[in-house]
């Protein structure tokens, strides 16, 4: 008999994102005439830099022609991306990562959601709520977890994110043995402190512990003072993983590429209490399950260390955080309390009681769609979350429409 993993039952019945679009496509067909304007789900809509485009093309021109051609790469990725990222997103800011530390990935959403295949069963799982959903449900599927009892799993261990602690939950009293950090975050668009990342390492080392640290909107930081990585922090190496992505920092949601850093000396323990090291097991996993990123997607990455791609990155960023700030400004002067859309392309807007009572009011009074707060667990109930992708004539629509609806 085919039996199947039973873990899939205790998924929630409905991924936030399939309800959102549920909800959005009765609303047009019931208004047909309705010009709906998403700010809900973070993709980009910002076509990829001109220099990743040339890097792009001329890498598909390599695999047309016999003395450039390539096959397989390697599962890691090529050399030339790996060094031009320890060079540029680490050493340049003082983390002493190396290019053999960073696994070449198709995205963050794959490597966060599969990192936990070479954890114990057993482990102790901290997740932040609100939560990027893929922590959680990847740990469910994985057998980590009991049924979903009134929005919470049994035997995950929820850090609360309130407007008490400014949504940068504190490391717990009690031990817990892999934790999820996202910073900045989605979707509370908080960022953390060297203070507070320095609490965090401190807290790992003292309790055998390993920090998972997601930093996909790492590009939206401009205050001088946040870390950019965890590995800024002394010690973090033999503590901590990272995940980056370009998706967001240079629109490439649909074109895949993300990368892993795992220190040569990050360590985790086996049934003895013996230290064993990480880096082994991922590449291990890594090799077996996956066969690289193409080679022309990696010539565009490459592309966006190069001056020409420094300098549209910057402009790209530079745009989305304009229009993140033109949401906060509106829906502050509309009486509304907003965290995030600084450092980060989302504004978490407290917005009343309900938070599905709120989106179905933005959807049929404003017309815009948003997110609502409680898709990301408990501690967003009452809360919003809007997006700054978009264009900017549709994000100043979008405010226009919400303050003729919301006034
Ligand atoms: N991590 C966080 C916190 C995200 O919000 C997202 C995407 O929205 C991802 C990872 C996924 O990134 P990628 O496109 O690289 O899979």
């Amino acid at each position: 008999m085919i039996k199947v993993n039973e873990n899939y039952g205790k998924l929630k019945a409905s991924y936030l994102f399939s309800e959102i679009a549920r909800r959005v496509s009765d609303f047009q067909n019931n208004n047909p005439e309705a010009n709906i304007i998403k700010l809900g789900i973070g993709d980009v809509t910002c076509p990829l830099p001109d220099a990743c485009i040339s890097a792009f093309h001329e890498g598909v021109d390599h695999m047309g022609k016999e003395d450039s051609f390539r096959g397989y790469g390697p599962e890691q990725g090529y050399g030339f991306l790996r060094e031009a990222i320890a060079e540029n997103d680490f050493q340049s800011r003082g983390a002493d990562i190396s290019a053999d530390e960073i696994f070449i990935s198709d995205g963050s959403k794959c490597d966060s959601g599969n990192i936990q295949e070479i954890f114990g069963a057993d482990i102790k799982v901290a997740v932040s709520d609100p939560v990027y959903p893929v922590y959680v449900d990847t740990n469910v599927m994985a057998g980590r977890t009991g049924e979903n009892i009134d929005g919470r799993y049994e035997g995950l261990f929820y850090l609360e994110c309130t407007k008490e602690n400014s949504f940068v939950p504190a490391p717990p009293s009690e031990k817990v043995d892999l934790i999820y950090l996202c910073f900045p975050n989605n979707p509370t668009g908080t960022t953390a402190s060297r203070e507070e990342l320095t609490a965090w390492v401190e807290y790992a080392k003292e309790n055998d512990a390993l920090i998972l640290f997601d930093a996909a909107y790492v590009a939206f930081i401009t205050d001088p003072q946040i870390p950019h990585s965890i590995f800024e922090i002394p010690g973090a190496r033999e503590v901590a993983i990272e995940f980056r992505s370009f998706s967001k920092t240079a629109g490439f949601t649909g074109t895949r590429c993300a990368y892993t850093v795992i220190p040569k000396d990050c360590r985790g323990f086996d049934e003895k209490g013996d230290k064993t090291l990480i880096h082994p097991l991922w590449n291990r996993r890594h090799c077996t399950k996956f066969n690289g990123v193409s080679y022309p997607v990696q010539r565009a990455a490459e592309a966006i260390y190069s001056p020409a791609g420094k300098k549209e990155v910057k402009g790209l960023v530079d745009f989305y955080l304009e229009n993140a700030a033109i949401i906060k400004k509106e829906m502050e002067t509309l009486g509304y309390t907003c965290t995030g859309g600084i450092n980060s392309p989302y504004i978490w807007i407290e917005g009343g009681e309900d938070s599905w009572e709120f989106f179905d009011l933005l959807l049929n009074k404003a017309n815009v769609v948003c997110t609502p707060g409680s898709g990301f667990g408990k501690c967003g109930e009452g809360y919003i979350r809007i997006s700054a992708f978009n264009s900017r004539e549709n994000v100043l629509e979008a405010m226009k429409r919400i303050k003729s609806a919301l006034k």
